[in-house]
């Protein structure tokens, strides 16, 4: 069942949506060399809870965090840990907050210091490829034009490799709904869009092979070549003429860039959070 969400409805999935985006600011301003993944999903509990939010992760299916950190070869679905952030690493954080009876669900990749210039663009890219999906989420168009809009420009274009186990997804009262958003497919193919449809539209898009295999925790998604994978993700409504995504990356890039012109080290701890 898709569901087609009253534009009141909207507003309380954009203002959970923007709070994943309040938290991965957070999070942007929290990374340096160094700290433990733990650490960031720490922040990130109290952070969305001081904030009147549940996380959305939390006990899903039995997940035991709030957010899910994939570190360099890790795809999605990482747990975070005592491992240590180092400079060149690439860091996804996916994040889901849930208030007021919905959900916003929105992931980013954060590179840590001096990564590696094919890596670089390999962000550039997946990130770019989110709004190419987003603009293609408008009503009568078909999910498969989302799903053609990201292969054509991260695989066909850039020769990356396109995941094909994990999709994106409706998002709303429940944190997984109907449809499946693939980032791969055919224009044309697929569920027809109808204004007031919320996706989370979410590339996962390796440097090498789009093979992944799981670890034997049942959740940590890896690259079968052990390359490079990046995942970003708005929360987004099918709109007329085009697709609106809810969940903003603007504060996140400006942390960013904030704590990269600080030229200290990449990035800055953010003040000490009250737990
Ligand atoms: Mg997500
Ligand atoms: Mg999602």
């Amino acid at each position: 069942m898709i569901y087609i969400r009253s534009n009141e409805e909207i507003e309380i999935i954009r203002s959970s949506a923007l709070m994943v985006s309040a938290t991965l600011t957070e999070v942007a301003k929290f990374l340096k060399p160094g700290i433990t993944t733990l650490s960031i999903d720490k922040m990130a509990e109290t952070f969305i809870r001081d904030n009147g939010g549940i996380p959305s992760f939390k006990g899903y299916h039995g997940f035991p965090f709030s957010l899910c950190i994939s570190v360099n070869e890790v795809v999605v679905h990482g747990f975070p840990g005592a491992y240590e952030l180092k400079d060149g690493d690439i860091i996804s954080v996916d994040c889901g907050f849930y208030r007021d009876g919905y959900h916003g669900d929105s992931a980013y990749t954060f590179a840590i210091g001096n990564v590696k210039s094919e890596v670089l663009k390999l962000l550039k890219v997946t990130k770019e490829s989110v709004y190419r999906g987003v603009a293609q989420a408008m009503e009568n168009n078909r999910v498969g034009d989302i799903s053609f809009a990201v292969e054509n420009f991260t695989a066909k274009e850039n020769g990356y490799g396109v995941v094909r186990e994990l999709v994106g997804h409706g998002v709303g009262r429940q944190l997984h709904e109907d449809p499946q958003v693939p980032n791969f497919g055919k224009r044309g193919d697929g569920k027809k869009l109808r204004s007031g449809m919320v996706l989370a539209i979410e590339p996962m898009i390796n440097l090498g092979t789009k093979d992944v295999y799981t670890l034997k925790d049942g959740w940590t998604v890896v690259t079968k070549d052990g390359k490079a994978s990046a995942h970003f993700e708005h929360t987004t409504a099918v709109r007329k003429g085009n697709g609106e995504h809810l969940s903003s990356f603007a504060p996140i890039e400006a942390a960013e860039q904030v704590n990269s012109e600080l030229n200290v080290s990449y990035y800055v701890p953010a003040p000490a959070v009250a737990s």
